[in-house]
């Protein structure tokens, strides 16, 4: 029995989309995954600028650290405020304390006379919007950032652009991180990346992934059911696999409850240890959260037949690997939470007014 763990790792989220909350209504009502992407998130994605991804990244880092996640690896797009996005997260996840993996997702979907691709085939080429993507990796990961090569999905980018990826993570020595098969539209990812992969790189949902590739899968079953995109049967799955948000909130172990729940929903012999298991293997990726210390108000947070039937748990204090206390009775103390919601709010209408 303990109420103390170390810090939580939330293994995909999208730190940009933290103003997302109470966006505008599309201009249509999507239906489907396609529509979805198309409607809401390469919208949202296009109108950030640097200000706005400042206070995104830095509300979000709080909503993480008072769910006593202390990292997040996280994948980014902004394709009109590219150059200095991945600095930008870094810093704000620093300033409150959160370790951070970044990554830009690439992508050819944004044509260089820019028409958003529309078309059931992948784009044939390399966009300009990608190499600078690619760039942007480059420039932070060279930088001493801590950081993987992203990318969009392959049925958004071509094969030029998955090769020039590939290598350049490579050359680096860092994994891609990577939607793959999330809807059924990406369903050709695993024919084309499978030449590409190795063991450092994130998958991201797998939910239609149809062939064995190399590397982490991350689960994200609440942004699966949001989607409808359906379930991704991660334990039937060879891979390692760690447990994401894809952007809504980096509350872990509300994470874990609907992994376990939707594992049940497949299987009722199935237990909370598999998922428990997701959850613990995201300190594979990113072991500096071992050295971090959450303390719950909740005395078997250790026990994942009791965390998944007791909602509301909640971390009462973080302390990184040197001692500091970074979360205090559930307030940061290194930012003040009022400042940084008040400013997340103006850029959420500023946002708000662009699209
Ligand atoms: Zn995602």
């Amino acid at each position: 029995m303990s109420a103390t763990t170390p810090g939580l790792v939330c293994a995909h989220h999208h730190l940009y989309s933290s103003l997302a909350r109470g966006m505008p209504a599309p201009p249509q009502n999507p239906n489907n995954f396609l529509s979805i992407l198309q409607q809401v998130w390469w919208r949202l994605d296009a109108a950030l600028d640097l200000e706005m991804l400042k206070w995104s990244a830095m509300l979000g880092a709080v909503e993480a650290l008072q769910s006593g996640t202390t990292a997040i690896i996280d994948h980014h797009e902004g394709p009109n405020a590219i150059e200095g996005s991945l600095q930008v997260i870094a810093d704000a996840c620093t300033q409150v304390g959160v370790r951070v993996v970044c990554a830009y997702g690439v992508t050819d979907r944004w044509q260089d006379n820019g028409a958003l691709w529309d078309s059931a085939l992948p784009p044939s080429e390399m966009t300009s919007a990608a190499a600078r993507g690619l760039a942007e990796c480059e420039r932070f990961i060279r930088g001493g950032g801590r950081g993987m090569v992203g990318i969009h999905a392959a049925f958004t980018c071509s094969d030029e652009t998955l090769q020039a990826a590939a290598d350049l993570a490579d050359a680096l020595d860092v994994g891609v991180h990577v939607h793959v098969g999330e809807g059924e539209i990406d369903s050709s990812a695993a024919a084309r990346l499978d030449h590409l992969t190795a063991s450092n790189w994130l998958l991201v949902h797998g939910v239609h992934l149809n062939q064995y590739l190399s590397g982490a899968l991350a689960h994200n079953p609440r942004s699966n059911m949001n989607n409808a995109v359906g379930y991704a049967f991660p334990a039937q799955r060879p891979n390692m696999v760690v447990l994401g948000t894809d952007g809504i909130g980096a509350d872990m172990l509300e994470e874990f409850r609907l992994a376990y729940v939707a594992h049940r929903a497949d299987d009722v012999t199935a237990s909370p240890e598999t998922a428990w298991q997701w959850l613990a293997n995201g300190w594979q990726l990113v072991p500096e959260a071992l050295s971090d210390e959450v303390t719950w108000n909740y005395d078997h947070v250790d026990s994942p037949w009791h965390v998944a039937f007791t909602p509301g748990i909640r971390a009462l204090d973080v302390r990184n690997g040197d001692g500091e206390l970074l979360l205090d009775n559930g307030v940061c103390t290194r930012v003040d939470i009022a400042e940084v919601r008040a400013k997340a709010a103006e850029q959420a209408v500023r946002l708000f007014s662009r699209l």
